[in-house]
């Protein structure tokens, strides 16, 4: 890893661990009242899956009927809470987990929405083994947009090492099924993991040929291995010790051939050979609702979550409430900072936007962020713009690397003191 890199990689763990800092969380908050002025992102968490990757941080559990039937109908009832109280959403992100773990009880989800929201957009989140399954028939018929498929490589050996080879398929299924697929959707966007321990150069080539020749992705989303504190010792037994020092090569090589196959780059890590939506919802959207155990949502320069635990979930739910559990409030500083990342992901930041929102402190207030930023030759500014170099496109996926480490690790925090429920899909707490 070059010097600067080490550098800018520790700075960002400490800032990380300041602006997710929960420790002065308010408990059981209420959410803030809409804006009539503003357009707002409903995000959907659906947790359970059939098997759980040794890489994955992500709020998931083993999936049960008996655990997710309940599930899915508390979740409808809290979208018609948050719909009482006035927020009206035009764009829907369903993640997990596997949303379409259930397809049915998800397209009732989905019709749930759409007869109380003029929705849009719908992005939803699957595995391979759906594509060829009535779940994307359920998806079709919903009337989603966009179906990101968690595919992470097409090489066997690591599909092995991920436990994902004998549920979803081998590389060469998985490759044929998406083929098949292209078209039913407006983006057929695909999930793909680098810097994975013992993912050999060839290895990524390979994966690359594939998507941009054989299957002719509509939108490929190339995200570097995350860790957090619980996986990393799985992560390591399972698949080897993470090499940051690669991380950059890799990335340099994945935009040349991204890039010379015609790929527009949409964020940090999302290639798009058409406009669409892109992964990264946060990205497009200031402010947005999660609904759902282990749900973030970010309204009025605050942060709040959802409880981790499914009973709670549920309990909380059937009594009325929303699954909210923590709130906090955000400084004025953290918003701009949140605001610079999240814009800057996307290549691109407008400053007349920005000060509409913050005033002319923006730029005073985060003078030492866009010095320092400028000093390592990330950002060039015609004074209307802020736009990332080529190198400062690389510093944006550490950034967002490290800040969604930070958030699994705030994940981790939320889920130990139920740590018994999430053991076992046998263990049901009375709790
Ligand atoms: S990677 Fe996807 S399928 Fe695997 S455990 Fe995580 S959410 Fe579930």
């Amino acid at each position: 890893m070059r010097f600067v890199d080490f550098l800018i990689d520790s700075a960002l763990r400490r800032a990380n661990r300041r602006v997710l800092n929960f420790s002065e969380a308010v408990e059981d908050p209420v959410l803030p009242r809409p804006d009539p002025r503003h357009r707002y992102l409903l995000y959907l968490h659906i947790p359970f899956c059939r098997v759980l990757c040794p890489f994955c941080s992500f709020h998931r559990v083993r999936f049960g009927r008996d655990r997710a039937e309940p599930y899915f109908e508390s979740l409808r009832r809290e979208i018609r809470v948050v719909s009482e109280a006035g927020y009206v959403f035009d764009e829907l992100y369903v993640g997990g987990g596997t949303p379409t773990v259930m397809p049915g009880e998800l397209a009732q989800t989905l019709r749930t929405v759409r007869e109380l929201h003029p929705v849009q957009a719908v992005s939803v989140e699957t595995n391979p083994d759906a594509i060829e399954s009535d779940a994307i028939r359920h998806l079709h018929d919903a009337g989603v947009n966009r179906v990101s498929v968690g595919v992470q490589s097409f090489d066997d050996a690591l599909l092995h090492e991920m436990q994902r080879l004998e549920p979803y398929g081998s590389g060469a299924t998985i490759a044929r099924r998406l083929k098949q697929a292209r078209g039913s959707f407006d983006t057929l966007n695909v999930d793909m993991i680098f810097n994975f321990p013992h993912q050999a150069e060839e290895s990524l080539d390979r994966d690359l040929e594939i998507l941009v020749t054989e299957i002719g992705a509509d939108q490929v989303s190339w995200y570097p291995l995350m860790t957090a504190a619980s996986t990393r010792r799985t992560l390591q037994k399972d698949m080897g010790r993470v090499d940051y020092s690669r991380e950059r090569r890799l990335y340099e090589r994945i935009v040349r051939r991204m890039s010379d196959a015609g790929y527009r780059r949409d964020s940090a890590w999302c290639f798009s050979r058409k406009p669409g939506l892109v992964d990264e919802y946060i990205v497009d959207h200031d402010e947005y609702v999660g609904l759902g155990s282990g749900a973030f949502s970010y309204l009025d320069g605050s942060v709040y979550a959802s409880t981790f635990s499914i009973n709670h979930y549920v309990r909380l739910v059937t009594s009325g409430s929303t699954g909210l559990t923590l709130g906090r409030v955000m400084t004025e500083r953290d918003r701009m900072r949140y605001y610079l990342l999240m814009r800057l992901f996307s290549g691109s930041l407008d400053l007349v936007t920005a000060q509409e929102k913050f005033g002319v402190r923006f730029q005073k207030t985060l003078w030492p962020e866009l010095a320092a930023l400028r000093l390592v030759r990330a950002i060039r500014s015609d004074g209307m713009t802020i736009k990332l170099t080529d190198s400062g496109y690389y510093l944006w996926v550490m950034m967002m690397r490290e800040f969604f480490s930070g958030v699994s690790d705030l994940r981790d925090e939320m889920r130990h003191h139920i740590a018994d429920e999430h053991a076992h899909p046998a263990d049901r707490l009375a709790n």
